[in-house]
């Protein structure tokens, strides 16, 4: 694996437009630190214990996004060391890390995160669901947060139209609330949807984020 030309190529394909944020799990800082040479900033963590084992092994430069599935009790340790929490999937966590936030004078950036996909076992609100917080302003009461986006993941499946559709559903929902929203809410901007697998066709529909690791740094044991 050759990390550095990874992320050029990368790079090279990707629209302007869209960030890469390269999602680092499972892998050591040395190879962040690969990816990091070559000029990468963005990198994607989805374990609380491991982001805050790395993040003082590597430079302060570096902008972390929190991408997994976020405990409860774990809210506080992260508050204030990474730059966007991508992965809200509840109203109690939104609550909790307003509330953690404000505790630390501080305003977290995060995005909701839509659940579209066939596997149960994916997290985030349904599309109707995630409207209805919006629609009912709910979102106005959280002063500690800054809501910039969704973030959502397609099925995992080899059937190309069922992840275009998946994407589809997800931008269709982020375009709703913007619509609902965007004069509240004018940094709403943030569409984070592609991984390694199934990237140029989130692209197509939409994105402007995409979350990439295993192209990057190999498989992950
Ligand atoms: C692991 C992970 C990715 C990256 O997946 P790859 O297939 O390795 O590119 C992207 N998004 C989320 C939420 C992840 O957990």
């Amino acid at each position: 694996m050759n990390i550095g030309e990874n992320i050029r190529d990368l790079k090279a394909e990707l629209p302007s437009d869209v960030k890469l944020v390269a999602v680092s799990k499972f892998h050591p800082a040395n190879m962040i630190m690969e990816a990091y040479e070559v000029g990468q900033r963005l990198f994607g963590e989805s374990r609380v214990q491991e982001l805050l084992q790395k993040q003082p092994l590597l430079p302060q430069d570096i902008k972390w996004h929190f991408i997994g599935h976020l405990q409860t009790n774990k809210v506080r340790q992260i508050i204030g060391k990474v730059a966007l929490i991508e992965s809200v999937d509840s109203v109690k966590l939104l609550e909790l890390i307003d509330k953690e936030s404000q505790k630390c004078g501080m305003v977290t950036e995060v995005l909701m995160q839509i659940h579209v996909a066939k596997e149960e076992n994916k997290f985030g609100f349904y599309p109707d669901e995630l409207l209805e917080f919006f629609n009912n302003n709910k979102f106005e009461q959280y002063r500690s947060v800054k809501i910039r986006g969704v973030m959502g993941m397609a099925s995992n499946t080899d059937d190309n139209n069922r992840v275009r559709e998946d994407f589809r559903r997800i931008h269709s929902a982020y375009l709703s609330i913007k619509k609902e929203i965007g004069n509240e809410l004018p940094d709403f901007n943030i569409l984070s949807m592609g991984m390694s697998g199934d990237w140029p066709i989130a692209v197509e529909e939409g994105s402007n984020l995409v979350r990439i690791g295993s192209s990057i740094f190999g498989s992950r044991i």
